[in-house]
């Protein structure tokens, strides 16, 4: 390996975060959602470490027909959800050849499973209610009528009916109780499942747990609640940002910082240079003053992020040298506060970690690297 930057993958803390979604919601299945490549964690490397603890009959959710194809080719063999259904009708072949479950929202989905001729094997299909977030679905006074219509329909067989929360993160939104309230009021109980929970649900709102659930950040170690961190939910982070110093600057006082020269330093101090930026999922707008950990110890960022690299003041850390350990984010230093400090959500910034930055992934204490890509 040449330049530091790296994520480092826990495996075993993804697989502790499951179970603790599983003990919080125990009588529910789980449906556990890993778009966006995992989340940026790596789509098969995740699926795979979860395969295993998943009951019967639960699955993944994903965003895409080629996410779910990534999937079925490293053998999962699992229900997988395409949580946006289908976006084009030739994808329907595709979808029954390899079993996937499909999200119903919208007319033109019914229509088109419609002209599907009947198979051996029916699409099973998740209708989606709107219910408040004013997104994906069918108002609730039209679901039993589209309802029946899948039922009717040779191509399909309908499984679930879901629904998703907007405000879920706030433990105090009276908006998330209505939209529970409004969803389980809908349609005879026993008639099929009902998923409404995502992360937030499980760990907060015990009335949305209904037959399914969906965790998504939980499983990698985020609080999905606004200013609060995993460790609060006893969730363990997965993934470590980290690189090393690689330059130590003597700067004098009234020198500036950076692009722009936005960071003027106040007095004589060395300035420690670390090979991680933007351009490797780093957030540009974190400002000066985000926390980094050096040798495990808090520094501020100073000046502003750039492509490959950023700058840290070491005044509390004076006797650091070149090629000593930084971390970003992960144990210690949780991308909450990070995602705080820089006016986004934890979910972006491990979203964004681009492609060249590789994964090690480290399971129960052996560590292997898989190329990104
Ligand atoms: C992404 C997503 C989830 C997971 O949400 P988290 O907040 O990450 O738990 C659940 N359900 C749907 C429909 C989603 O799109």
């Amino acid at each position: 390996m040449t330049r530091a930057a790296r994520a480092v993958i826990d495996l075993a803390a993804l697989r502790h975060n499951l179970q603790r979604a599983q003990t919080a919601a125990p009588h529910s299945r789980q449906f556990a959602i890993i778009k966006a490549n995992g989340y940026g964690h790596g789509l098969v490397p995740v699926a795979q470490a979860l395969a295993p603890l998943l009951a019967q009959d639960s699955g993944f959710g994903v965003a895409s027909l080629e996410e779910a194809l990534l999937l079925r080719n490293a053998n999962i063999t699992q229900p997988i959800l395409l949580l946006e259904g289908f976006f084009q009708a030739d994808e329907l072949a595709a979808i029954r050849q390899h079993r996937l479950d499909i999200v119903v929202h919208h007319q033109d989905h019914v229509a088109q499973l419609e002209q599907l001729g009947a198979s051996a094997e029916p699409i099973t299909t998740w209708l989606k209610v709107d219910t408040g977030m004013r997104r994906l679905g069918f108002l609730p006074s039209e679901a039993p009528a589209i309802w029946q219509r899948l039922q009717n329909c040779a191509a399909t067989s309908p499984r679930c009916l879901m629904t998703h929360l907007a405000c879920a993160d706030d433990l105090h939104a009276a908006s998330a109780q209505q939209q529970i309230e409004t969803f389980q009021a809908l349609m005879p109980k026993q008639e099929m499942d009902r998923s409404i929970a995502n992360s937030a649900g499980i760990l907060g709102w015990l009335g949305s747990h209904a037959d399914v659930v969906r965790p998504g950040i939980l499983l990698f170690g985020a609080s999905p609640f606004v200013d609060e961190s995993g460790e609060a939910r006893r969730l363990r982070p997965v993934m470590s940002l980290q690189s090393e110093i690689i330059a130590i600057k003597p700067c004098r006082q009234g020198d500036t910082v950076g692009y722009g020269g936005d960071w003027t330093c106040p007095t004589d101090l060395p300035l420690g240079i670390v090979a991680i930026g933007y351009g490797d999922g780093y957030p540009r707008h974190a400002p000066s003053g985000t926390p980094v950990l050096v040798n495990g110890k808090r520094v501020p960022l100073v000046g502003r992020v750039s492509m490959d690299m950023l700058c840290v003041d070491l005044r509390e850390q004076p006797h650091t040298k070149v090629g000593d350990p930084v971390l970003l984010w992960g144990p210690d230093l949780s991308a909450e506060d990070v995602a705080r400090s820089a006016g986004t959500i934890a979910y972006e910034l491990f979203c964004g970690i681009t492609e060249r930055v590789p994964r090690h992934y480290v399971n129960e204490g052996v560590s292997r690297e898989i190329p990104h890509g």
